[in-house]
């Protein structure tokens, strides 16, 4: 007896054909720092982050107060309950 697993490739296809630029500017990015996706023309990249535009003035904000999150310390910040600390005033 023996198990002959003959595996299909799934159906995907392949690309053959460029970006459209009319919707890859309105491609969407998932924002690391709210888990939320976001105009890509808005979104930031840095190290291997995504932050959106809310996240970026979180984070600009944060140092501009002194502290001196690196982007991937704001992250996990954001995920793991500390994103009260880094809530914008007004
Ligand atoms: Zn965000």
């Amino acid at each position: 007896m023996s198990t002959v697993s003959t595996r299909q490739p799934d159906g995907e296809p392949p690309d053959t054909e460029p970006p459209d630029p009319a919707t890859a500017t309105k491609e969407r990015l998932f924002c690391d720092g709210c888990e939320r996706t976001a105009p890509s023309a808005d979104c930031w990249r840095v190290d291997r982050y995504v932050l959106c535009r809310r996240c970026q003035e979180e984070y600009v904000t944060a140092w501009a107060m002194g502290r001196r999150p690196s982007p991937g310390q704001y992250v996990r910040d954001k995920r793991f309950g500390e994103e009260e600390s880094y809530t914008l005033s007004g």
